[in-house]
């Protein structure tokens, strides 16, 4: 099996992969909190995990990919004082905090699936995982890292410190960063500012609540993510991804939360995607630059010149490494949309390029370029250096087709497969003029070779009357039949 290497944000260094289990890869990426509609920033981890799944797969992994729901927890504050996002929106709204949750958890999907991202194997909710939460804040409370103050139980951030790291993963050091710290203001329950909470205590109007040792209440946001991935991944797996916004205080709660517990971290790497910025800011409602993945889709938000395909969102995302900053603007996703489509087309001008009588061996250059493209996904999923060389290939092939070069038979073939197995199996790129789905587009292709082979046949048999019909009749569904030199060539 080739070897993957992967940045590690808990160590800063690009690590060779090594499973926890041989040829298995347990990988466990945050989700949306489910409020409000998907956004920009949902799409680049959602495209960089996939990726890496999907390149797993393909190097012959078999992989458990767990992505939650936040659906309770979440609070409005970083302080844990303020109030829950979806009972917020529920109790605005006057809907079920549950109607909420199921609205946008359907688009999160619907926008996911246009994004042409593989579902995970397991997508579990917080508020389905309330039991294994709660045992998880007693062995954190029976291991003396925890304490419960007026019903709620809070994480014991300095007593974690004197015998852990409370800061190992975002390069924080906890007393130089107490020193500066505003005091507590209103949250007396607390006894540091840096305490976080695991279980809080529900006030009266709070709608989501569950029972407890401690009070009716419902688990801290940073809670959830140590449950389930210990529950379907183990207490130890491979990969924790998302973004790295979440890495503090988020991913370093969950840190804290599972040492506490087990002893150990629970996570061999730790992967943190980039943030996406809009014309050099930040994206956020208050900055009003905030788009969601609808208004891109559909071109319906007032920084957008016009509509953005997924399939372009997409391949934009995949341009940029994944832990450098991608800043969006209309210049950069108009690049991006005719970049796509040159390779696209380059890739179906192959198919109908013939190849040289030179001899079957391939020629070095084109084994160099398969080489470079699967070395550069394997170096910490290097997407723009794997989509450069793409790029070369698209010189080749449209050199071949202007008649300045030749390519062999074979060079053909691997030239074919790095856009099958690359841009389309492990990018996720697909031609948008046929459905969203890999095997649809190889069954209407597979469809069209039979249909123009019959055709040829009724052309040399002179059937003059077969072929229009067959001509005719494909183009009443909108496919285009070209006559050339070297046969048919068809187009949508
Ligand atoms: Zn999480």
């Amino acid at each position: 099996m080739r070897e993957v290497y992967i940045y590690n944000t808990l160590s800063r260094k690009k690590e060779l992969f090594k499973p926890v289990t041989p040829s298995m890869v347990g990988l466990y990426v945050c989700g949306p909190t489910v409020y409000g509609d998907a956004h920009l920033g949902h799409a680049r981890p959602a495209v960089t995990f996939d990726v890496l799944v999907r390149l797993f797969r393909h190097l012959g992994y078999k992989v458990r990919y767990v992505r939650n729901i936040t659906d309770v927890g979440h609070l409005e504050h970083d302080s844990d004082s303020g109030e829950d996002k979806i009972a917020k929106k529920a109790r605005i709204e006057q809907l079920e905090p549950m109607e909420i949750v199921q609205t946008y958890t359907i688009r999160f999907h619907d926008a996911m699936r246009r994004l042409n991202t593989c579902p995970p194997s397991i997508e579990p909710r917080a508020s389905g995982h309330i039991i294994e939460q709660i045992a998880l804040v007693q062995k954190i409370l029976d291991a003396g890292f925890a304490y419960i103050s007026n019903g709620s139980v809070y994480f014991d951030v300095e007593t974690y410190n004197r015998k852990h790291h409370y800061g190992a993963l975002s390069g924080r050091n906890l007393d130089d960063t107490l020193s500066n710290t505003r005091s507590l203001d209103g949250q007396e329950d607390k006894h540091s500012p840096f305490d976080f909470a695991l279980w809080k205590k529900a006030s009266k109007e709070h709608i989501m609540r569950w029972p407890s040792p401690w009070s009716d209440g419902f688990p801290g946001w940073h809670l959830e993510c140590s449950a389930m991935s210990e529950k379907y991944l183990g207490e130890e797996f491979d990969i924790h991804g998302g973004g790295m916004d979440l890495m503090f205080p988020h991913h370093e709660c969950e840190l804290a939360q599972n040492t506490a517990s087990r002893g150990k971290g629970g996570v061999r790497y730790w992967m943190h995607n980039n943030m996406i910025t809009i014309n050099g800011q930040k994206m956020g409602k208050s900055l009003g630059n905030f788009i969601t993945l609808d208004e891109l889709f559909n071109g319906t938000n007032k920084l957008l010149e016009q509509a953005y395909s997924p399939m372009t969102i997409r391949f934009f995302i995949l341009q940029a490494h994944y832990r450098s900053t991608l800043d969006f603007s209309n210049e950069a996703l108009q690049a991006a949309e005719k970049g796509m489509k040159r390779m696209l087309q380059a890739a179906a001008d192959l198919k109908n390029l013939k190849a040289a009588n030179k001899p079957e061996e391939a020629s070095e250059e084109i084994k160099a370029m398969e080489e470079n493209v699967y070395a550069a996904l394997c170096d910490d999923l290097n997407t723009p250096v794997a989509l450069s060389h793409l790029f070369d290939a698209v010189k080749i092939i449209n050199n071949a087709k202007e008649g300045k070069r030749s390519i062999s038979a074979k060079d053909k073939e691997i030239l074919d497969s790095l856009f099958t197995t690359v841009l389309t199996d492990i990018l996720g790129i697909m031609d948008e003029n046929f459905s969203n789905s890999a095997g649809e587009k190889k069954v209407i292709e597979g469809l069209m070779d039979i249909v123009l082979q019959e055709r040829a046949k009724a052309k040399a048999e002179k059937d003059w009357a077969k072929s229009d019909f067959i001509r005719d009749s494909l183009k009443e569904l909108g496919i285009y039949v070209k006559d050339t030199k070297e046969g048919a060539e068809w187009s949508l």
